[in-house]
């Protein structure tokens, strides 16, 4: 190819990506005047009806986050997060749940975090509040948060197996836990943490499909499509059982390392 060509042939190729970029789909005939200086000054005539793209306004990078200047079906993760809660707020899988709760409970936090706390499920002060952990294990949990590894409840994310309040604070069953599974599958494919401590039996349990006890699955570093799993006492366990506290600061003080790359 001659080398005018070829040059030709480039800066036409860099325009369309540039282009694909900003977000245009499909191309017009016409060379437009906003067309790039060297791509018209290397046309030579006969190749002036070559395709080249309308070129749009050009974006502000302080806009870029902006829906409508995000290509298509482009959302933020706190966009697919607003989707997914709207989805589980809906759900009826669970008739008696769905039937006894105020409200779901979906998660909160930090979507870009981490670090995902993950629980049983709401409790009565939960159901109430629409979010997780706000109860006296929750006070716990914050306390092992900001006290014990020196992070914000808002720099983490917690959520729990399940999104509604199962009546009389009972455990989970199977069959809701199964129900429920697909919108922690989801949450976790959106926030996409490197690590995950699970927060009691039925949570380790649940997450790692293991007949183990607690006691078994603390202490250790699991995997989970590719993350880091950590397992360690429930608050409210804590809260009954204070001596458990130290087995649980062995394991936060393992995620720590974990997280720092120490191990
Ligand atoms: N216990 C849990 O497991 N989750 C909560 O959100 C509250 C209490």
């Amino acid at each position: 190819m001659p080398a005018q060509w070829k040059k030709m042939h480039e800066g036409i190729t860099d325009y369309l990506e540039i282009m694909r970029l900003a977000g245009v789909s499909e191309v017009k005939r016409e060379i437009p005047s906003t067309a790039p200086k060297m791509l018209t000054a290397a046309l030579p005539d006969e190749a002036a009806a070559v395709d080249v793209p309308t070129a749009p306004e050009p974006v502000p990078a302080s806009r870029l986050n902006e829906p409508e200047c995000r290509p298509n079906g482009v959302l933020t993760k706190v966009e697919q997060l607003h989707n997914l809660a709207e989805e589980v707020a809906r759900c009826t899988r669970c008739r008696d749940l769905a039937s006894s709760r105020t409200q779901t409970v979906f998660g909160t936090g930090n979507p870009d975090s981490a670090l995902v706390f993950l629980g049983e499920a709401p409790g009565a002060d939960e159901d109430k509040q629409g979010e997780p952990f706000v109860g006296r294990a929750g006070q716990l949990l914050n306390d092992i948060i900001t006290k014990g590894m020196k992070l914000r409840r808002e720099d983490v994310y917690i959520c729990n197996i399940l999104r509604c309040r199962p009546p009389g604070n009972r455990n989970p069953m199977p069959d809701e836990a199964e129900h429920c599974r697909p919108f922690l599958d989801r949450t976790l494919e959106i926030i996409q943490p490197k690590f995950i401590c699970c927060l009691g039996a039925v949570a380790a349990k649940s997450l790692l499909a293991s007949e183990k006890t607690i006691g078994a699955l603390r202490g250790n570093v699991w995997k989970h499509n590719g993350l880091k799993v950590i397992c360690t006492y429930h608050p409210a366990y804590l809260l009954r059982n204070p001596a458990a506290k130290k087995d649980t600061w062995e394991d936060i003080q393992l995620l720590m390392r974990e997280m720092s790359g120490n191990d």
